[in-house]
């Protein structure tokens, strides 16, 4: 049995407690490799990657860091196969979803490794432009990013192993910052495979990059005022991390990326034999069944026209009825939840939301499959949008939407706030005139909106899909975090300061360095 340990201070660890944690294959319930949790002082490790990386990598220009990036890029593309493989194994991941997943890692280090070669040769940054500060030119003013001196410790969810790990650690590594990652234990042998493939290459310099499996708390305990955390996964661990004393004590920044309930909107203006409502279909049919709906981006909020709700909901359910759930090897599959823990929460889940809703298509999750983690896609209809709670406050993490009718336009801010903030909706209009005026009320409680209609049909991959150069992250209830965002994912690893002082000196200290 492989047993998968972490890398810490540039070593495979052998130092870890004697209670193996079983990971499974979650389509047979097989046991497929054991987690060996980590026993070490943390103060080590992050020492060895501020002293040994954090240096070197502050040396290096942004352009050399964007190298290592494209060559971290390029390694996970060339073993993609054998990465989809484990994704399949450990994660239940069609071969679609663990592309999703594999190809997000690839494309995000990708475009990162493109942004910092427009960096060039700066090791920091500016930021906007010089401001005149008093009655003449002279006294000036200028905002400057110089890169923080800890460590990046990132604590990554299930449903993304791979692009998880990278869609922070990139950002982090052309900052400069070393990394110190964790992935859940539940399908960590993607994540450990990827940094096995790393070390062996020798791509990065000693102490940038180290794995933590198992419990990552006793590193938060030594952080200080110069390292960041940044966290994926449910809001009940980041209200444990949100209160945690020493990140409090040492002003320790914190990024937050949770749940949430987002949204697709079909607006009144959309016939449903336009292209605009083919996409909405397609575009929700996905979002409920890929990576069997274990995607904080997924749509778990559906809102019609009344006079458009049969249609809609038939159209829906037939949809679904053509994506069955089975062997995710098989393609066309839905696959299993990830753990036998999953499949209990989406099963009590859609048992809670039934008390408030009907049944469109899917029952409560039953599938014939006599063993692994399946539930069959769900879409249920509540009859009072405005009324109802469970719909918009209970994040059921697998595939299950639910539906409701519109009376009027006016509405769908109030349903669209009844989530408490959310990471993406999705509005599904011609309409420019309607969009004018309900987008930005519709922003505040979004982190990124998809406006989707026939213009796009084809060239976009959905609202599901997280872009590196767009802003992932949502208000409220889904964390409040932001990450991504192309260049303005930099900040969170960098300190702005405001210096001000005579034009001719504040412009000698910043020459040749690059703006954001
Ligand atoms: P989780 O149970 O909160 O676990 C997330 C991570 O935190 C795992 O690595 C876990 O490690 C670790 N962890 C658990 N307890 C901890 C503690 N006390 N202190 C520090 N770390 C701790 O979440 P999950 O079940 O993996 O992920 C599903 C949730 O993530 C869903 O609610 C989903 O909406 C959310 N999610 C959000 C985003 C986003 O970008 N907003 C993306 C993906 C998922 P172990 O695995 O070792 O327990």
């Amino acid at each position: 049995m492989d047993i998968i340990t972490s890398y810490i201070a540039s070593t495979w660890s052998t130092q870890h407690t004697d209670s193996l944690i079983d990971l499974y294959n979650p389509t047979t319930e097989a046991i497929v490799a054991q987690a060996a949790p980590l026993v070490i002082d943390p103060q080590i490790a992050l020492d060895h990657a501020t002293q040994e990386a954090g240096i070197l990598l502050k040396e290096m220009s942004f352009s050399e860091r964007a190298d290592l990036l494209q060559s971290m890029a390029s390694l996970i593309h060339k073993h993609r196969d054998e990465l989809i493989e484990l994704a399949i194994i450990n994660g239940g991941n069609t071969r679609g979803d663990a592309k999703f997943d594999i190809d997000g890692a690839s494309a995000t280090l990708a475009a990162y490794a493109h942004l910092g070669k427009s960096l060039g040769d700066s090791t920091w940054l500016i930021d906007g432009e010089g401001i005149q500060l008093g009655r003449s030119p002279r006294f000036h003013g200028q905002h400057i990013y110089t890169p923080l001196r800890g460590v990046a410790v990132h604590i990554n969810a299930f449903n993304f192993p791979a692009w998880g790990m990278f869609e922070k650690a990139a950002v982090a590594l052309l900052s400069g910052t070393p990394v110190i990652t964790k992935p859940a234990t539940t399908t960590a042998l993607v994540a450990h495979r990827i940094v096995q493939l790393i070390i062996e290459q020798n791509i990065l310099p000693q102490g940038a990059l180290s794995l933590v499996i198992g419990d990552i708390r006793p590193f938060l305990k030594v952080l200080t005022a110069q390292d960041t955390v940044a966290f994926t996964g449910s809001s009940n661990t980041a209200a444990t991390l949100r209160v945690h004393p020493t990140l409090i004590q040492n002003s320790v920044r914190l990024n937050i990326e949770a749940d949430s309930l987002n949204a697709s909107v079909l607006c009144e203006d959309v016939d449903e034999d336009s292209e605009t409502f083919s996409l909405f279909l397609q575009d929700v049919a996905r979002d409920i069944t890929q990576k069997t709906g274990q995607k904080c981006t997924a749509t778990r909020r559906i809102f019609v026209p009344q006079d458009k709700l049969d249609i809609v909901c038939n159209a829906l359910a037939e949809r679904l009825s053509e994506i069955p759930t089975g062997d995710p090897a098989q393609k066309g599959n839905m696959g299993p939840l990830v753990s036998k823990d999953q499949y209990t929460n989406v099963k009590e889940g859609i048992a809670l939301l039934a008390n408030q809703t009907d049944e469109i298509f899917g029952g409560l999750g039953e599938t014939n499959m006599s063993q692994g983690y399946f539930v069959s896609p769900v879409l249920r209809k509540s009859n009072d949008a405005l009324k109802a709670t469970t719909m918009h406050e209970l994040e059921i993490f697998g595939p299950v939407a639910t539906i409701a009718a519109l009376k009027k336009s006016e509405d769908i801010e109030h349903v669209l706030a009844k989530g408490k903030g959310s990471l993406v909706s999705s509005i599904y209009s011609e309409d420019r005139t309607l969009l004018q005026t309900l987008i930005p009320r519709l922003a505040t409680y979004n982190g990124r909106i998809y406006i989707g209609n026939a213009k796009i049909a084809g060239h976009a991959p959905g609202p599901g899909t997280v872009l590196p150069l767009l802003t992932h992250g949502g208000p409220g209830r889904a964390g409040g975090g932001e990450e991504l965002g192309g260049l303005r994912g930099l900040s969170f690893y960098h300190q702005r300061t405001a210096l001000s002082g005579d034009k001719s000196s504040v412009n000698t200290i910043i020459e040749n360095i690059a703006a954001i």
